[in-house]
């Protein structure tokens, strides 16, 4: 099945749009390989036991980290007008293709 990739990369600013953490703002740490999840600082928490490994230098109990995230489930917000927004695509003069806000037109990519 054809999956439409997110839009959203790496060091941009999100809004969670559903679930548990929905309203959060975070700016994006990583966006997985298949491009349907991403990593957003601060949201989607989860708390993950470890085993205590001295040779690594791994202490043991539960550490709490983020967790992935539909990106489906998160929106942009441009960083021109501040708004939660849709993405469009704009090829420049220059051949290269720049990531635009569907709100105000102003261009996402710098
Ligand atoms: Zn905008």
């Amino acid at each position: 099945m054809y999956r439409l990739a997110s839009p959203v990369r790496k060091n941009d600013t999100v809004v969670v749009i559903t679930g548990r953490d929905r309203g959060k703002r975070g700016r994006v740490l990583r966006v997985l390989p298949d491009k349907t999840r991403v990593i957003v600082e601060g949201v989607n928490f989860i708390k993950r036991h470890t085993k205590a490994n001295p040779q690594k230098n791994i202490k043991g109990g539960i550490i709490e980290r983020e967790a992935a995230v539909n990106a489906s489930n998160v929106q942009l917000i441009c960083p021109e007008c501040g708004a939660p927004t849709r993405i469009g695509s704009k090829r420049l003069d220059d051949g290269h293709r720049v990531r635009v806000c569907r709100k105000c037109n102003g261009v996402v990519d710098k």
